[in-house]
C-alpha cells in the first residue's frame, strides 16, 4: 500500500502505527470510493447513451418527417402538372382541329379556306387541255319540242344553184336550229329549218343559207348583251350568271356557254375597240397605270391608259419600258400622268406628270420617320395640302388658271428647298426618296404648265380597281381569248361608263348589229 502512496520502506517503518493505520483505512476508503465512481460512471455512461441515441434517431426521424413533407410537396406539384399537361393535351388536339378545319371538313363555308393552305391535288397532268375536249358531246342543248318552239322559220332555197330552175316541194327532214332571245315579254324560242331540195332538172340538191340569226350559236343578241352585262360589267362569276339568266329570263345555258357567249361578244366587240384604240392614240393627255394579272399560271400585267373620251385597257406579258412603250402613246407631243414606277422613266421630263396622290404617300412616310425626316416630311404635306386646296378652286371655276400659276410658285420654291434638304436627311430612306424625287422634279408641275393634265392618276387607278375586283373573284383569266375579252370588255365599259351612257344598250345594239353582219367600226363610241 505504502508503496502505491509512494512512500519508501524506511519512512514507513517509522511512521507511528495508528498513522498507518489510518492511512490504511483513509487508503482503503479511497479505493473503494475509486470503485464506486467508476461503477457510478458506468451507470451514467449507460443512462447517457440511449438519450444520445434517441437524440440521434429523434433528429433522423425529424429529417425524414422533412423529407417525407417535402416529398409530399413535390407530388402534390408533380399531380397538378399532370393534369394540367393532360388539360393543355387536349386543348392542343381541339386546336390542331380547328387549324386543319377547311369547308371540305366542317361546316366552315369555302370563303373561309386560307389561301395558303390549298390541298395539294398530285394529279399527273392529263395532257389534254382544259375544259370540254374535242368530240366531247357536251350537256349541250338538244333542241326542244314542236310544242315548246314559238316560232318556225322556214328558210328554202328558191332556184337551183346549178341550173337556176325554180325549185319545188319542202323537205321533209330539214336541218333545225334553236335560237333563244329575250323580248319585252319574255323569251322567244325561234326554229330555223334550213330545206334541202332537189332540182328537178338536173338533179342537183340545194340547201337554203342559214340567216345571220341562226349562224352563230344557239342565242340571241340580247341573251348575249344580257350575259355581257353581268360578267364584263357587274362582274358576276359564270356560275351566278348562269343563275342569274334562269332567274331572271327562265333562259337556262351551261357554264360552257357562257364562255362561248363571252368568245362571240369578243369578236364583236374587236371592232369598236379597236377604234378606241386609236382615239385614244389621238388623244395628248393620257393617264396610265398597271397592276398584276393571271393568265393560267402566266402573271401578266393589266395596263390601263386613260384619257378625257376614252379608257383602253390591254394584257401585256410584264412590266417592263417595253410593255410600257407598248401602251403609251407614240405621239411624242402627249403627256403621260404615271407614278414614279421606273417603267416610265424613258419619258421626257417635261411630258410627264408625277401623280401628286402617290408622292403625298411618299412625304407621309418621310413624315413619320424621327428627327429632320419628321419635319421635312411634314413641310412637304403642308405644301400638297396647299397645292390640293388650290387646285381645287382651279377645278370649281374659283380660281382663274393665271392666278394658280402666280399662287403655286412659292409651293414649288418651298417643296424644292424641302427636297433638297431631305436629301441631307439623316434617314437613308429619306434621303433616297427625296433624291429620286428630285430626278423627276420638272415632272412635278407638268400639270401648272399644259392644260388637261391633272396633278393626280386618281382617273387610271379607279378604271384600275374594278379591273383588280374582277381578279380576285375570277382568279384571272383561262386563255388568251379570255384574257383578249378582259381587255376588249372592260375597255367598253369603262368608256361607257366615263361617257355616261348605258352598257346594256351598248351591248345590245353592237350584238344586233353584229349579228346582222354590220361593219361595227361604224358603231364607234363617238357616232352613238
Ligand atoms: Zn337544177
Amino acid at each position: 500500500m505504502w508503496r502505491t502512496l509512494g512512500i519508501c520502506e524506511d519512512d514507513w517503518q517509522q511512521t507511528p502505527p495508528a498513522v498507518q493505520s489510518k492511512l490504511r483505512s483513509q487508503y482503503h476508503e479511497a479505493h473503494s470510493l475509486r470503485l464506486r465512481s467508476v461503477s457510478y460512471q458506468g451507470q451514467i455512461a449507460s443512462l447517457i447513451e440511449p438519450a444520445a441515441l434517441i437524440e440521434r434517431l429523434n433528429r433522423r426521424i425529424a429529417s425524414q418527417q422533412k423529407q417525407i413533407v417535402d416529398l409530399q410537396q413535390q407530388l402534390t406539384d408533380t399531380t397538378r402538372q399532370s393534369a394540367e399537361i393532360t388539360r393543355l393535351k387536349s386543348e392542343i388536339t381541339v386546336l390542331k382541329e380547328k387549324l386543319g378545319q377547311n369547308s371540305r371538313n366542317s361546316s366552315l363555308p369555302p370563303s373561309s379556306d386560307s389561301p395558303f393552305r390549298q390541298p395539294v391535288v398530285r394529279r399527273e397532268p392529263s395532257g389534254c387541255k382544259q375544259g370540254a375536249q374535242t368530240g366531247h358531246a357536251g350537256f349541250g342543248r338538244k333542241l326542244k319540242s314542236v310544242a315548246e318552239v314559238d316560232r318556225i322559220a322556214d328558210l328554202r332555197p328558191d332556184t337551183c344553184s346549178s341550173c337556176g330552175s325554180l325549185l319545188l316541194g319542202v323537205d321533209n327532214f330539214p336541218a333545225r336550229r334553236q335560237i333563244i332571245e329575250i323580248t319585252t315579254t319574255g323569251t322567244l324560242l325561234t326554229e330555223y329549218r334550213r330545206h334541202a331540195l332537189r332540182c328537178l332538172s338536173c338533179r342537183r340538191i340545194n340547201r337554203a343559207a342559214w340567216s345571220e340569226q341562226a349562224r352563230g350559236g344557239a342565242f340571241g343578241s340580247k341573251v348575249i348583251a344580257v350575259i355581257g352585262y353581268l360578267t364584263g360589267r357587274l362582274g358576276i362569276s359564270h356560275r351566278d350568271a348562269k343563275d342569274a339568266m334562269q332567274e331572271l329570263f327562265a333562259v337556262k345555258l351551261s357554264l360552257g356557254s357562257i364562255t362561248a357567249v363571252q368568245k362571240r361578244l369578243s369578236q364583236t366587240l374587236a371592232a369598236p375597240v379597236a377604234a378606241l384604240h386609236e382615239l385614244v392614240e389621238r388623244e395628248l393627255v393620257s393617264l396610265v397605270d398597271e397592276t398584276s394579272w393571271k393568265e393560267k399560271q402566266t402573271k401578266p400585267w393589266l395596263w390601263v391608259k386613260a384619257t378625257k373620251r376614252a379608257t383602253v385597257f390591254r394584257i401585256l406579258p410584264g412590266r417592263s419600258r417595253k410593255d410600257a412603250k407598248e401602251i403609251i402613246s407614240t405621239n411624242e407631243k402627249g403627256f403621260v400622268t404615271s407614278d414614279r414606277y421606273p417603267g416610265y422613266n424613258h419619258l421626257r421630263e417635261a411630258n410627264r406628270q408625277i401623280c401628286w396622290a402617290h408622292l403625298k404617300r411618299d412625304f407621309q412616310a418621310i413624315a413619320e420617320r424621327q428627327g429632320d425626316s419628321k419635319l421635312i416630311g411634314e413641310g412637304l404635306l403642308e405644301r400638297s395640302r396647299q397645292l390640293f386646296r388650290l387646285w381645287q378652286k382651279v377645278r370649281d371655276g374659283t380660281l382663274e388658271k393665271a392666278e394658280f400659276q402666280k399662287l403655286i410658285e412659292p409651293i414649288k420654291e418651298k417643296a424644292s428647298e424641302l427636297l433638297f434638304a431631305g436629301t441631307l436627311s439623316t434617314h437613308s430612306k429619306t434621303r433616297n426618296t427625296c433624291s429620286n424625287i428630285l430626278k423627276l422634279e420638272l415632272s412635278l408641275w407638268t400639270f401648272t404648265r399644259v392644260e388637261g393634265v391633272e396633278p393626280t392618276n386618281n382617273q387610271a387607278e379607279r378604271a384600275l380597281r374594278r379591273a383588280v375586283m374582277w381578279r380576285r373573284k375570277s382568279f384571272g383569266t383561262q386563255s388568251e381569248v379570255g384574257s383578249q375579252f378582259v381587255e376588249r370588255i372592260l375597255t367598253v365599259v369603262t368608256t361607257l361608263r366615263q361617257q355616261g351612257r348605258s352598257v346594256l344598250d351598248y351591248l345590245k345594239k353592237a350584238c344586233v348589229a353584229g349579228a346582222a353582219g354590220e361593219n361595227l367600226s361604224g358603231l364607234g363610241f363617238q357616232a352613238i
